[in-house]
């Protein structure tokens, strides 16, 4: 159940709302929008039945919310979330490209990789320092030293760091290091590693999992938001299918859905999705015509001799050209890099 309070609703209003919900045995959660104030009720809503709380002074409905997911519900916040990191907004008119290799290997891949994406306009830079590989004796990733030379990276060209966690143990260092926590597709439905970084104050790139449902993704985010961690974006990276011409199915349809479904911050990886590097271009420019509120894109400065994922890299130059594109479908529908 939500509680829509009324556009006059005094603060006073509210605090007897919160003060009735949690005197029967639920928490609330509050969304200040711009219009009204809502509150979700949190717990086993059996327990409400005979309650009328529309009695109260200043509510104005109260809902039930159908979805699994409350928090992460458009119901909870009509206006979409709009995340904010310094100057950097994930989720508002501006669509933000984080951009990087698949793997940090050297300090000299990552900075140059850096100047790079920088210079093309990305305000986010993306590398992984611990890799989650198949095979065990594939490349694992340089771990600490990785986000060293990540924050060298954002020091040096002002960028923000987006980076993967993939166990609850090194949650406190990755999130010392990184002003993106990323959670990777094999990750999604691992409910300890999102119960902790539900206590992070980092915000949560959210991949969907690799055979995940929306709403199965959806619930992996309400899982971090009821932990208490607001700020989390989604990021559709391609799901399992029967095509094997790309290494995954981009799942575009998902941008819109999401959209309807929930107020979180989506965002579209055309790497992972294609696996092939020449469709990425064209899959970045569909997303964002779909309404995606950023990309993520594997950059290298030489795929042929990259780690991990080259296949699927852009060069610089060829990243350069991209955002030349979808600067033009972003102005055509009404946003801007
Ligand atoms: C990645 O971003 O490099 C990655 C491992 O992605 P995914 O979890 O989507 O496979
Ligand atoms: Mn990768």
């Amino acid at each position: 159940m939500v509680i829509v309070m009324a556009h006059n609703a005094t603060e006073a209003d509210i605090k007897a709302v919160v003060k009735r919900i949690e005197t029967l045995g639920f928490r609330a959660h509050l969304s200040r929008g711009e219009e009204r104030t809502i509150i979700g009720i949190i717990g086993d809503e059996r327990r409400l039945a005979g309650v009328a709380l529309e009695a109260l002074p200043g509510v104005e409905a109260v809902l039930p919310i159908l979805q699994p997911f409350k928090l992460a519900s458009r119901i909870m916040r009509e206006e979409g979330t709009v995340i904010r990191i310094g100057d950097v907004t994930i989720g508002g008119d501006t669509i933000q490209v984080m951009a990087g290799p698949c793997a940090v290997e050297s300090r000299e891949q990552l900075l140059r990789t850096a100047e790079e994406v920088r210079k093309a306009g990305a305000r986010i830079l993306r590398g992984g320092a611990y890799k989650p590989r198949t095979s065990p004796y594939a490349f694992q990733g340089l771990e600490e030293k990785g986000l060293e030379i990540l924050a060298e990276a954002r020091e040096m060209f002002g960028l923000l760091v987006v980076t993967e966690v993939m166990d609850p143990r090194t949650v406190p260092l990755v999130a010392q290091y990184a002003d993106i926590i990323q959670v990777g597709a094999r990750n999604m439905q691992n409910f300890f590693l999102l119960r902790e970084l539900g206590k992070v104050d980092r915000p949560i790139l959210l991949k969907r999992g690799l055979s995940a449902t929306i709403e199965e993704w959806l619930m992996a985010a309400e899982y971090i938001l009821s932990h208490g961690n607001p700020n989390v974006i989604l990021c559709e990276r391609g799901i399992r299918s029967f095509e094997t011409y790309t290494r995954n199915t981009l799942d575009l349809s998902a941008v819109p859905i999401v959209k309807h479904l929930s107020h979180l911050p989506i965002v579209v990886d055309p790497s992972h999705g294609l696996g092939k590097w020449r469709f990425v271009t064209p899959m970045a420019r569909a997303a964002i015509a779909a309404g995606a509120d950023g990309l993520l894109v594997e950059v290298h400065p030489s795929p042929a001799e990259a780690l991990c994922d080259g296949a699927q890299s852009l060069t610089p130059e060829n990243f350069h050209k991209m955002i030349q594109e979808i600067e033009k479908v972003a102005a055509a529908v009404g946003r801007r890099i």
